[in-house]
């Protein structure tokens, strides 16, 4: 039996939780990040045919040859960094897999490591599974943007890692090249490990780029950067993904890799390495998705909750702070259970659970979903 558990205390993730609260109360869901569209039939097409093809069998460790191929042409034309084929790219079960396995690899007992809060949710569980320990920094509204000052002063001898996310969810905040210059002085400065969480790297707004650790020669050298298929591709029930690393750090990832789950879903890979051929797939998404912000804030713009447009990714920061003074987890209940429209109540992923009276909506939704969590928004 279970004498001690790992990890005490730990609640069901709050995507989990929201999901279920609005499929039991038959409300909109705009909590868990996902879209509610389909993929592209060519997308689709082409995973079908790998299947008949017959790649229904394990796919090499690191991934498909031709997978990682197309990752590698991907990060050198937008980021103009290569690394290499045989030795620097993995790919996985979502970046979720990425990251835990980049913990797992490096992280020891007492080793600290630094997120920025509001945090991803699977940052700490597996921090603290292996003993280490999260030194959060809090990111503060409107702007959520990082102090370094204050970064420089968490870090002491026993830091080992950075662990950053841009675009930021849930803030929508982008790092700037200012942001990655001064992360790259203390990486190389203390000799950090840095896990680069960029998911969303396909979705930045109103001409910004998004920067990448992969720009920064320096930073890249000390980087996993974690990236993820369904986020770009409409498809996050595949759970695909991948990790790049320059070579030391990937062979210590591929350690862990191998026994985690060793490869990852085949005919997937042939899928998308077929679909990666054609950079359009990827490159309009920016486009795509703040013409959705902009629906939606628009909608709302006569309604009680204020917002600062979202800088990239897909969620939005919605205030209620002139509605009422409730908590965000019960407002978000109420929001679910009475007006039928479920967000994410954001304190769950501050340092100490700080509440700022933000909800999170995703608007990776079809404009008719859209326009009616906007009526519901506008009858608050
Ligand atoms: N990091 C961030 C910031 C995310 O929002 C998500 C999930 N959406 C992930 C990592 C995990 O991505 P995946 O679904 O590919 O595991
Ligand atoms: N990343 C998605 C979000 O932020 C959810 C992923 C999950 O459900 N674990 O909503």
């Amino acid at each position: 039996m279970i004498e001690r558990s790992k990890l005490p205390n730990q609640q069901t993730t709050i995507f989990t939780v929201m999901s279920k609260m609005a499929a039991d109360h038959g409300a909109l869901n705009l909590s868990q990040g996902f879209p509610n569209f389909p993929s592209d039939p060519v997308l689709l097409e082409a995973v079908a045919k790998a299947m008949r093809d017959g790649y229904n069998q394990y796919a090499p460790m690191q991934g498909d040859l031709g997978l990682r191929e197309r990752i590698v042409e991907k990060t050198q034309s937008l980021y103009g960094k290569r690394y290499d084929v045989a030795s620097e790219v993995t790919v996985t079960a979502g970046a979720t897999q990425a990251i835990f396995t980049a913990i797992a690899a490096t992280i020891c007992q007492r080793d600290e490591v630094i997120i920025f809060t509001p945090a991803y949710d699977c940052y700490e569980p597996a921090i603290r599974l292996f003993g280490g320990i999260s030194k959060p920094i809090q990111l503060c509204p409107p702007l959520f943007r990082p102090d370094w000052d204050e970064v420089a002063k968490s870090i002491t001898t026993k830091t080992k890692m950075i662990i950053f996310n841009t675009p930021h969810n849930p803030s929508g905040m982008l790092f700037t090249e200012e942001d990655m210059l001064q992360l790259q002085i203390l990486v190389v400065k203390h000799d950090l490990l840095v896990i680069s969480d960029e998911v969303y790297e396909h979705i930045v707004f109103d001409g910004a780029t998004h920067q990448s650790a992969a720009s920064y020669e320096e930073l890249a050298k000390h980087s996993f950067i974690t990236a993820s298929f369904g986020k770009t591709f409409h498809n996050t029930g595949w759970k695909m993904g991948y990790c790049l690393a320059p070579k030391p750090l990937m062979k210590e990832f591929q350690k862990v890799h191998q026994y985690n789950v060793f490869c990852v879903n085949h005919p997937v890979q042939k899928g998308l390495a077929s679909y990666l051929e054609n950079p359009n797939h990827y490159l309009g998404l920016s486009a795509f998705y703040e013409e959705k912000r902009d629906y939606f804030l628009e909608s709302i713009k006569h309604s009680r909750f204020k917002y600062h447009p979202s800088k990239g990714t897909y969620f939005q920061l919605l205030d209620y702070s002139e509605i009422t003074s409730e908590g965000d987890v019960a407002f978000a209940e109420r929001l679910t259970k009475h007006f039928k429209l479920a967000t994410i109540p954001t304190s769950v992923f501050n340092k100490n659970q700080e509440d700022f009276k933000l909800l999170r909506i995703c608007f990776a939704k079809t404009n008719e979903t859209l326009e009616q969590a906007a009526t519901i928004l506008k009858s608050i």
